[in-house]
């Protein structure tokens, strides 16, 4: 049998298949950076997306909190009913980022965090209207920092 070998398309060097991520929407099933590039590259995405989109970094981080604190293996007190009605933080993200009003709250409020010096009570959050309802749509606003911890209960 001969061994399968792949070229990464970052670094041109040759590894097995196994040094490659799996990717379904590739020919082989695998994606065409080696692991150390696509992690390299992850990083690199993340710090530019910070630098040049900060309210959407922001917004990204809220999403995959809210998503992890939406599955049922999360056990903090106060979160034992709360779920994400989302399939992914993906989704999540990009149904919050292509509402347009809460869009341009979330900007609004990431310009006055900014303009703060980055004061974590100026963050923009993510609020449950309902709090007896999850990460749904329809039930998710954003709220400053500080107003939210002051409703009683967590925060992402
Ligand atoms: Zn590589």
């Amino acid at each position: 049998m001969k061994e399968s070998i792949k070229v990464c398309n970052r670094c041109d060097l040759s590894f097995p298949l196994g040094d490659f991520y799996n990717q379904s929407n590739t020919k082989d099933g695998k994606g065409n950076y080696c692991k150390k590039c696509k992690s390299e590259y992850q990083k690199e995405q993340t710090k530019m997306l910070k630098e040049k989109n900060l309210s959407m970094y922001l917004l990204r981080e809220s999403c995959y909190a809210a998503f992890e604190r939406g599955k049922p293996t999360y056990k903090r007190k106060g979160y034992e009913n709360v779920r994400c009605s989302f399939d992914n933080a993906r989704s999540l993200l990009e149904a919050l980022w292509n509402d347009e009003t809460f869009r341009n709250e979330w900007i609004a409020q990431t310009d006055v965090y900014v303009a703060n010096n980055n004061i974590y009570k100026y963050r923009p959050t993510l609020d449950r209207i309902n709090p007896e309802l999850g990460y749904e749509k329809g039930n998710i606003r954003m709220l400053p920092q500080y107003i939210n911890v002051s409703r009683d209960k967590a925060v992402c």
